[in-house]
């Protein structure tokens, strides 16, 4: 018998991260898994008990290194989240701040580079960072929302990971959905090559499930280790698909660097 892979989730009450805390958890022979949040009263809400959380912001990095004490591997699932200053007026576009301190520069490049420097500090040996598809277009409406180039600062933290000399699998997914996982074919690709030309036309979309299963393929299959991705699903029940289940055939796609 092996020992579970001691592994804290940052962003763990966030949508996908909080999925992932929960798959982890229902390993128990491959994982122990920690939570980082922020808001205490959040992880309780979801979590209870039943998962070990250490409280902190990931712009102090001071916080950081006390959760990845003893810990193996790193799931980061933190984001920069943006705020509507009011409700628009109809047939107008709604408009975006970023909180203070809360800026895609501070969280997404930053608060990253902290993660990212406090787990090799503590010897962790493997990262999984969940990022975004769209970082190489400056244009793209998700880097113009608050003028906050989120994409372009999560692309930065991403080069500085693979940079860092840990085994890193960067996860770049498509558009978030809150449905069932395990029922579709996953796509993977690399520079937004999805997004271009979208293979059949279909949306460049995923379920959060979907993204929490392949972080947790990620952390079991040697094949993920040193690979950067981007990852969308064929809608579900498209003629032909064929639901993934081979992980290993799907981390073979994929290849190293940015
Ligand atoms: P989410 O629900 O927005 O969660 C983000 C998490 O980050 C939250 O738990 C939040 O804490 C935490 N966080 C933010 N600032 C923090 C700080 N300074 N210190 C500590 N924690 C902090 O995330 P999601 O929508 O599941 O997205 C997961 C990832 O996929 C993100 O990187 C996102 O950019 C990316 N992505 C999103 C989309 C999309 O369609 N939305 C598409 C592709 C990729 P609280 O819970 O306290 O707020």
């Amino acid at each position: 018998m092996t020992t579970p892979l001691q592994v804290l989730v940052t962003g763990a009450t966030g949508r996908t991260g909080a999925l992932v805390v929960q798959k982890l958890q229902q390993r128990p022979e491959q994982f122990t898994v920690r939570g980082f949040a922020r808001s205490g009263q959040k992880a309780n809400d979801l979590f209870g008990d039943a998962v070990e959380i250490y409280l902190g912001d990931i712009t102090q990095p001071e916080k950081l290194a006390p959760a990845l004490a003893g810990c193996d591997a790193l799931v980061i699932l933190t984001s920069a989240i943006p705020q509507m200053v009011a409700p628009p007026e109809p047939g107008q576009r709604p408009e975006f701040v970023y909180p203070e301190g809360g800026t895609p520069e501070q969280v997404d490049y930053q608060g990253q580079l902290n993660q990212i420097d406090a787990a090799k500090a503590a010897g962790v040996k493997h990262i999984v960072l969940v990022g975004s598809m769209g970082g190489t277009n400056e244009q793209h409406p998700l880097n113009r929302m608050a003028n906050g180039n989120i994409l372009i600062w999560k692309r930065k933290a991403e080069a500085y990971l693979i940079d860092s000399g840990l085994d890193y699998t960067i996860i770049r997914a498509g558009g978030l959905q809150d449905q069932p996982g395990g029922q579709r074919e996953l796509l993977v690709s690399k520079d937004d090559t999805m997004l271009t030309q979208p293979p059949d036309g279909i949306p460049t979309a995923i379920p959060r499930a979907d993204v929490a299963a392949v972080v947790v393929q990620a952390l079991l299959l040697p094949a993920a280790r040193n690979k950067a991705f981007d990852v969308i699903s064929k809608p579900e029940g498209t003629p032909g698909a064929v639901v993934t289940t081979d992980f290993q055939a799907l981390f073979e796609q994929t290849t190293p660097g940015l």
